[in-house]
């Protein structure tokens, strides 16, 4: 069921990018992030969130949780 949700996921890229709002790293697929590089004119749409070592480092609960789910 996991793998099902993960594949769509990876396939629609939705337009807008999601950036660690702790350490600012871009997420670049379903598990990868990659320190962010934004040209100042940049277009692109951000949208914040945390990405995995953050969510580890500061909500170990909330992280368990999600792990837990896709494991
Ligand atoms: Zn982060």
């Amino acid at each position: 069921m996991e793998s099902l949700t993960l594949s769509k996921e990876t396939t629609l890229h939705p337009p807008m990018i999601t950036v660690c709002c702790i350490c600012n790293k871009q997420r670049t697929g379903v598990y990868t992030w990659e320190p962010l590089d934004v040209s100042g004119d940049s277009e692109e749409i951000f949208t914040h969130g945390f990405c995995p070592d953050c969510i580890r480092q500061h909500y170990p609960k909330i992280s368990n949780k999600i792990y837990k789910a896709y494991s």
